[in-house]
């Protein structure tokens, strides 16, 4: 593939090609970055041909993704989220500008579709006929999604503490589940060393270079339903890291390529028992493993498999770490839904949960523009957002007992 220059290690900067690796570093194992040649790509990427461009998915940024084309990739809509515009809750917030990206909107109801549509695209590319992840849930969805009308298995480890839901949309689209009684940390080694021993292609986050690639498209969209800007806060749920580290390399491609002129500070959110990157950011010292527990699924992770990409983009962006309580996110659920009319999964509403924290510690100025990226719907984890609601009293069926309810609720005075 010509646009890319090599895959980096970003540990001892040894530099391969596509061919030589899929996964990791050859020589020391660690992570690698996917290195673009800016140059080739400028002369055929542009703010206008995007605009000429109506094909309104993550595929319209083709020329910035490490695939040579997506023809066999299931044709389900990823990504193209709407950013909302809260004009009123900024105001309430004291804050210029609160744009919300919603990526619960996805296909499987979040923002791994774009990390699995390109690592599944991939996999076409080598012909694998079987690819393994272990996730806190979405990605391997996403996985069993993209994969489901295709002639390769989906073989998903996963950990006792995913919701239901989510396990349900893997046995629905067909995925091969191994479930371990272990956390997102025991999945993740068992699957590694599974691929390891057959050859099969990874998913996991870290281990593959190209699910971060898809995630960036997610900053490219940001930049271009603000008019080729960036807000000057990006605020994300941090769990492993990739997402952040994604959307970190989306503005940083798209500042090479020069579409977008300032950059933006990346913050990113843990929860107080999920916190390695957080500890980690603060204490300015290595990440280590933490005993992670928390209500937010999504990002509860003991070792962060993105730590170290994670940990530069923060630097780079000059933002910073912030860790909320899981009552903060609880509550923050119905908040974010009353003001903001989204539903979003515990990981997302943590966002929201930060906002306000930033806010109250005038952490955030007035002037600035501020971009929550809900990562996922909802719908994903319903005991979580039942903690923070009252479920509905059941009445008998009849209208006496529908005038006392409704008094009740405050709706009617005399019943
Ligand atoms: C995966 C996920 C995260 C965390 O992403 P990482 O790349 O693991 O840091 C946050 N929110 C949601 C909804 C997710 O699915
Ligand atoms: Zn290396």
């Amino acid at each position: 593939m010509k646009k890319i220059l090599n895959l980096q290690c970003i540990n001892c900067g040894k530099e391969h090609k596509t061919s030589e690796t899929d996964f990791v570093c050859t020589a020391c194992g660690g992570n690698l970055e996917v290195n673009y040649d800016y140059k080739l790509i400028s002369k055929r990427f542009s703010i206008g041909k995007l605009k000429d461009n109506r094909e309104y998915n993550m595929w319209r940024y083709m020329d910035l993704l490490p695939i040579d084309d997506h023809d066999k990739v299931p044709n389900v809509h990823v990504g193209w989220t709407p950013l909302y515009r809260c004009k009123k809750l900024a105001k309430e917030l004291h804050i210029s500008n609160l744009f919300i990206k919603d990526e619960g909107r996805n296909p499987t109801g979040s923002i791994k579709d774009r990390g699995s549509a390109v690592a599944v695209a991939r996999a076409v590319e080598l012909d694998k006929e079987i690819i393994a992840d272990a996730s806190t849930g979405n990605a391997s969805d996403s996985l069993a999604c993209l994969t489901a009308s295709l002639p390769m298995k989906s073989v998903i480890f996963a950990p006792t503490s995913v919701p239901e839901p989510k396990l349900v949309q893997l046995l629905v689209y067909g995925a091969d589940v191994i479930a371990v009684e272990g956390s997102y940390d025991d999945a993740f080694e068992l699957c590694k060393q599974t691929v390891e021993q057959y050859g099969w292609y990874s998913r996991a986050a870290g281990f593959n270079p190209y699910t971060r690639e898809g995630k960036k498209t997610c900053a490219f969209e940001i930049c271009e339903q603000l008019e080729w800007e960036a807000p000057d806060k990006v605020i994300v749920a941090v769990g492993d890291g990739t997402i952040l580290c994604g959307l970190w390399k989306g503005f940083v491609d798209f500042a090479k390529l020069g579409i977008i002129e300032s950059m933006p500070q990346m913050i990113a959110v843990q929860a107080q028992g999920s916190a390695a990157i957080k500890e980690a950011f603060d204490e300015k010292r290595e990440v280590r493993s933490v005993k992670a527990h928390t209500v937010a699924d999504s990002i509860l992770v003991n070792y962060p498999r993105d730590a170290a990409l994670a940990m530069q983009a923060l630097e780079e962006s000059h933002g910073f770490a912030v860790s909320v309580t899981d009552e903060e996110i609880i509550a923050a659920i119905p908040e974010l839904a009353r003001k903001a009319n989204i539903f979003a999964e515990p990981a997302g509403a943590a966002t929201y949960a930060a906002l306000k924290k930033l806010v109250a510690e005038g952490k955030i100025e007035h002037d600035e523009s501020v971009c929550l990226i809900i990562g996922g719907n909802g719908l994903k984890d319903t005991d979580s957002a039942l903690k923070a609601v009252q479920t509905a009293d059941i009445i008998p069926a009849n209208m006496n007992a529908v005038r006392q309810e409704l008094k009740k609720k405050g709706l009617i005075e005399e019943a």
